[in-house]
């Protein structure tokens, strides 16, 4: 289908061609006809599915055919600072053959600027809860006039504590309106928001979230925690991989990351929330421009940030929560395009490994053939592991390997390797034969981990 048989007017049609997309995407093409019609809608939709057009083309067109422009005409809230500046940016887009003027204001920077901006004029205000909470204390902003308001990444407003926030906000929204509610996942919470803000609506779901991006090539390596540093330049040698998103648990460990990257002349810069928002919209700028090669962040960025052309997202640390695997890995293979994500798992991580391919329903494949891999037990891959202690023992012929853990030198091409390792990944991952975890006399490792082996809370790893 073609974005004109979707009765966009023509001035969007321009901009959306200048955008460079020939066809709708499935949630632009379901979700604009409702739009247009002013319906409420609630869309649970993967990340890079086009969602930002889906509820923009519409607000757009609507606001142009109703010709009234007195004050803030539709209001889209969204958690963090870096996607509410995408979604000003897409607005920009798609409207700018309009004479609509959208305003974005997030906390962090001081009120000013934005506040100048205000005043100018918005028919379409962008916020995070925080400052919009604020500027409407002040009385800088009203949200009498507003007809159009969109919640944007409505599971995200709830695990970072905002949906009080978002509740306060929507009070003051006119109660005749059109709501459209967007969320990755639709927990209890969001069902019962969303019953008491919306009004008969439409239910949208592109592929359901547990499903991972098919464009994108998965991998998964082995490595010892100290030596992920290491691997991650080994995998930074191909030059093919341009622009790099790398995703720690910590924002230690993220200015770590860079500090070595740099050591190794390799271009990086971390983004997380102990940066100033200057530094964080630095960051995504020199990396978005290709003036830095590698970006290093923590969860901050792993939803909603669009860079276009990401070439490879490595999870140098997996996340604690499975889903936030999706998110991350999301960052690349957007609107179709290919991409790859390497994943990186110490022997601490292995119950968030089994976390995550159990809420992806899929064995992630394995690249043994590196030089920092690791043999790794069938005890922890299959969660049938001893339950109360681990031991570690010296694997019986590597004597001068005293960590057990075996390093090959590979002259294969590394995405020969990821290729290669596709379609074997069950067989590979349960055939590993050797066992360097087992229970016997105490020495290296130990290990206190409950009933369950896979949970990650169950057992923690210490070196003495
Ligand atoms: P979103 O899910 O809104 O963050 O969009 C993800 C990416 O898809 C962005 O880079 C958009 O520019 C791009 N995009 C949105 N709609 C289309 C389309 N119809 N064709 C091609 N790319 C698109």
């Amino acid at each position: 289908m073609a974005f004109n048989k979707l009765q966009i007017i023509d001035p969007i049609i321009e901009s959306i061609k200048t955008q460079g997309y020939a066809i709708p995407t499935p949630i632009q093409e379901q979700a604009i006809p409702i739009l247009l019609e002013k319906k409420d809608i609630i869309g649970s939709a993967q990340t890079g599915t086009g969602k930002t057009a889906a509820f923009a083309i519409p607000i757009l067109q609507n606001i142009t055919s109703s010709n009234r422009r007195d004050g803030i005409k539709a209001l889209i809230i969204t958690p963090t600072r870096e996607l509410a500046m995408q979604i000003k940016a897409s607005f920009d887009a798609y409207g700018s053959n309009l004479p609509l003027k959208t305003v974005v204001i997030f906390g962090g920077v001081k009120q000013k600027s934005q506040t100048d901006r205000l005043r100018k004029g918005c028919d379409i205000l962008v916020a995070t809860p925080g400052r919009l909470l604020d500027l409407m204390h002040q009385r800088i902003v009203l949200l009498d006039k507003v007809e159009y308001f969109v919640l944007d990444e409505a599971d995200r407003m709830l695990d970072m504590g905002f949906i009080k926030d978002v509740k306060r906000i929507i009070s003051r929204v006119p109660e005749k309106r059109q709501t459209m509610l967007f969320s990755a996942t639709l927990p209890k919470a969001i069902t019962n928001l969303a019953n008491s803000i919306l009004k008969e609506p439409v239910r949208i779901q592109i592929t359901p979230v547990e499903t991972t991006l098919d464009t994108i090539k998965q991998s998964m390596y082995y490595v010892r925690k100290e030596e992920k540093i290491k691997l991650l330049a080994f995998i930074l040698k191909n030059k093919e991989y341009s622009s790099i998103l790398v995703f720690t648990r910590t924002k230690r460990n993220a200015n770590k990351v860079v500090k070595i990257l740099l050591e190794k002349k390799i271009s990086a810069i971390a983004i997380h929330g102990n940066k100033s928002q200057s530094a964080r919209t630095e960051a995504l700028y020199l990396f978005k421009q290709g003036k830095v090669r590698v970006l290093v962040a923590t969860d901050l960025a792993s939803r909603g940030l669009d860079i276009e052309d990401l070439s490879l997202v490595v999870n140098y640390s997996l996340p604690d929560v499975s889903e936030t695997y999706i998110h991350r890995i999301g960052r690349t293979g957007r609107a179709n395009k290919n991409g790859v994500a390497i994943s990186f798992c110490d022997n601490e991580e292995f119950g968030l490994l089994k976390d995550i391919q159990k809420h992806i329903k899929m064995e992630i494949p394995l690249v043994r053939d590196h030089p920092f891999d690791v043999e790794m037990s069938d005890a922890f891959l299959n969660n049938r592991g001893p339950k109360k202690e681990l031991r570690y023992m010296e694997p019986k012929k590597k004597k001068s390997n005293r960590t057990g853990y075996s390093k090959k030198k590979s002259s294969q091409p590394l995405t020969d390797k990821i290729k290669n390792s596709q379609p074997k990944k069950k067989k590979e991952v349960t055939n590993a034969k050797k066992r360097t975890w087992t229970k016997a006399k105490p020495q290296t490792f130990s290990s206190t981990h409950g009933k369950s082996s896979g949970s990650r809370k169950n057992y923690s790893n210490k070196k003495t």
